[in-house]
């Protein structure tokens, strides 16, 4: 059962066409990739499923309903979750605070308490920094995480969330290559433990091709292959492109 259709997607803007005809869906679990090189139109698709843009043709769907034209408050609300860059964790306060106000916003929308007991919510917020290998600096000011670890409270703030899907673009930017395996590999076992969906972008291949269930491949805004990590290596348009071969 898919968590989320996207049919025949596309946005221009001017005379590019940033995404073209795009049609995929996302398994419940999944843990798919979404790759292409730079301006293939991966972050145009990320946005019109998070709402902050809206598709002039095609349609995105959750079960049965239509989410083009909705607000990305509501889609939030339907447990389409996203990870904010790093400007979105406040450095003044400590990690736990940073979880503990992600979950009280949440109760706040979500479950419609108005004033929820901050208190409460600490030691959830610890759960999720084990979660996320970061339970040891819950008591340190954000601003002294190195990046890396910023990225796993990043995680942690969109788990607060509750998401069904997860949407991460380019979550390993500028971090090193062991960073990267480290942090897509604890997306992928979260994604195993909580049964939800991620669709991901990410640059590098190695880490695409060992930890994806998935790949979805975007040329020039148009998606020109859709399959497991053997079937896109062997792919010859994937190739072409990547490789001009
Ligand atoms: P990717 O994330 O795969 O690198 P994008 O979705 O950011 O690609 O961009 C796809 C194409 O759309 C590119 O040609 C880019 O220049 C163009 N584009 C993206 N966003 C805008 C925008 N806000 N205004 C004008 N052109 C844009
Ligand atoms: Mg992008």
């Amino acid at each position: 059962m898919s968590v989320l259709s996207v049919n025949s997607l596309g946005k221009s803007f001017g005379g590019v066409r940033a995404v073209d005809n795009v049609s995929f869906d996302i398994g419940k679990g999944e843990f798919l990739a979404l790759i292409g090189p730079n301006g293939a139109g991966k972050s145009t698709t990320f946005n019109m499923i998070n709402g902050q843009l809206a598709p002039d043709a095609g349609d995105i769907l959750i079960g049965d309903r239509s989410i083009a034209c909705m607000q990305p408050r509501d889609i939030w609300r339907l447990g389409v979750g996203r990870t904010f860059q790093v400007a979105a964790t406040f450095g003044s306060m400590t990690v736990v605070e940073n979880v503990q106000m992600a979950l009280i916003s949440h109760a706040r929308r979500i479950l419609n308490l108005w004033r929820p007991a901050s208190s409460l919510y600490r030691e959830r917020a610890l759960e999720l920094l084990a979660q996320v290998g970061m339970a040891d600096s819950a008591d340190r000011p954000s601003r002294e995480l190195a990046y890396g670890d910023v990225k796993r409270i990043e995680l942690a703030i969109a788990l607060a969330n509750d998401p069904q899907l997860l949407l991460m673009d380019e979550p390993t930017a500028g971090m090193a290559p062991r960073e990267r395996n480290e942090l897509i590999k604890l997306v992928k076992q979260l994604v195993i433990d909580r049964g939800i969906s991620v669709l991901f972008t990410e640059h590098s291949m190695d880490v695409v091709f060992s930890y994806a269930d998935r790949i979805i491949v975007l040329a020039r805004g148009r998606l020109i292959a859709d399959g497991n990590a053997a079937a896109i290596r062997d792919n010859a348009k994937v190739q072409e492109v990547y490789f001009g071969t």
